[in-house]
């Protein structure tokens, strides 16, 4: 287990939706494919907390096909409550943090397709 909680270094710095004190049932699949990743050690959760919420990172065509094949289209979250992958999402509409997390691990190469396929 990680020394942080989940929502300390996924859902608070990098989620829209996060709301302090509001208490989730189930997380979405990008959070939990990043904490498996964390769990891994292949990142260190408490520094990547800190990093900037680049846009660059999940607005990379290649890199967000690649994350809606392997986390997205299996999230249960998809169908009916994630915005950003809606059939008509606004321009302004984000990924879930976790997504985001994830995408800001494959810019800085911390993570590939495998260690993806790795986590399902
Ligand atoms: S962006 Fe949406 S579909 Fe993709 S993992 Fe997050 S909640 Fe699920």
């Amino acid at each position: 287990m990680s020394k942080i909680d989940f929502i300390d270094y996924i859902c608070r710095p990098y989620c829209m939706f996060f709301r302090e004190g509001e208490k989730e049932e189930m997380a979405c699949l990008g959070a939990r494919v990043a904490e498996t990743l964390g769990e891994k050690a292949l990142f260190d959760p408490e520094e990547s907390a800190a990093w900037d919420k680049d846009e660059s990172a999940w607005r990379d065509p290649d890199r967000d096909a690649l994350l809606f094949e392997n986390v997205c289209r299996p999230c249960e979250f998809r169908a009916e409550d994630c915005e950003y992958r809606s059939d008509d999402p606004p321009a302004d509409a984000e990924p879930c943090g976790g997504l985001i997390l994830l995408s800001l691990l494959m810019a800085r190469s911390l993570i590939d397709k495998t260690a993806l396929e790795n986590c399902l």
